[in-house]
């Protein structure tokens, strides 16, 4: 197909094969998994999936892309949901789902936490991403990359970078490096958020201003006390707060009913 790559769409798609079988391999699909792919594109990853596969579910907002698919020699395995997947609700499809996808890196933040919403119905998550952002997913306290969308997303999910992608493996080629982020769903591993809408707030009040200390943030929020009992030194900054020292905090505070 003579499919123009839309900006928009973040369409960058893969073409190097090597990439391609190595995320397969680690995807590592069996005939009865309940899979979804975000953003099938031209199929570059729905090709080698449908191969494996007995049945495929695929969302993807391009109308082009879809009338291509339903081309496709795999399209009977296919179940194709047309539209943005930030609005698309996951529990329409039954099951406990593993998602896949090289994802429109445009939308990737707003997407991870859209799906956290879903992680009790997800075993593992396996996506193709901007390097940086796979960093601050995994990065661990203490370091440059560490922040909300670190301990947010820790909160559901153990996470590492297995693959690392150069820009040549695209067609276009982005301007940024990629890597392949294994995401295995594990709630509870930081501790259990007695509030979880006061632990996700509390994550944004916290890193709001990240070269202030930890004090400075949660002004009106925790005074020295709340943060003592909670392991934290007030004078430390954000950064320098363990993503369980964060679940102690916003319980304490819960349970004070400084909420
Ligand atoms: N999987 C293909 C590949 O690896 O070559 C294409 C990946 S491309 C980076 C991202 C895909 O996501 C495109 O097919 C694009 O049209 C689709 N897409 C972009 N925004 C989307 C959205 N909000 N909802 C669903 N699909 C979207």
């Amino acid at each position: 197909m003579n499919h123009t790559a839309r900006k928009r769409f973040g369409q960058n798609f893969l073409h190097d094969t090597h990439i391609i079988h190595a995320i397969i391999q680690a995807i590592n699909p069996q005939p009865d998994d309940i899979v979804v792919e975000i953003g099938p594109g031209l199929g570059a990853l729905t090709r080698p999936l449908c191969t494996c596969l007995k049945h495929l579910a695929v969302i993807e907002i391009d109308r082009d892309i879809i009338e291509y698919l339903k081309n496709q020699p795999f399209a009977d395995k296919l179940t194709i949901y047309s539209g943005d997947v930030l609005k698309f609700d996951f529990a329409q499809i039954r099951g406990t789902k593993k998602i896949v996808g090289n994802l429109p890196y445009n939308i990737s933040t707003p997407l991870l936490f859209h799906l956290a919403h879903y992680a009790d119905e997800i075993s593992e998550m396996h996506f193709m991403l901007q390097k940086e952002v796979v960093s601050r997913m995994c990065a661990e306290p203490n370091s440059k990359h560490y922040g909300r969308l670190s301990v947010a997303l820790q909160y559901f999910f153990a996470m590492e970078e297995i693959i690392a992608v150069p820009p040549t493996a695209f067609d276009p080629a982005p301007k940024v490096d990629s890597a392949v982020v294994r995401m295995i769903t594990d709630i509870g591993r930081i501790g259990v958020a007695h509030n979880f809408n006061h632990f996700s707030q509390l994550l944004t009040q916290a890193f709001s201003m990240r070269r202030k200390t930890i004090r400075n943030n949660l002004k009106g929020w925790a005074d020295d006390d709340d943060l003592l009992n909670a392991g934290i030194e007030p004078s430390v900054r954000p950064e320098n707060i363990t993503p369980q020292q964060f679940v102690a905090l916003s319980n304490d505070l819960v349970e004070k009913n400084k909420v």
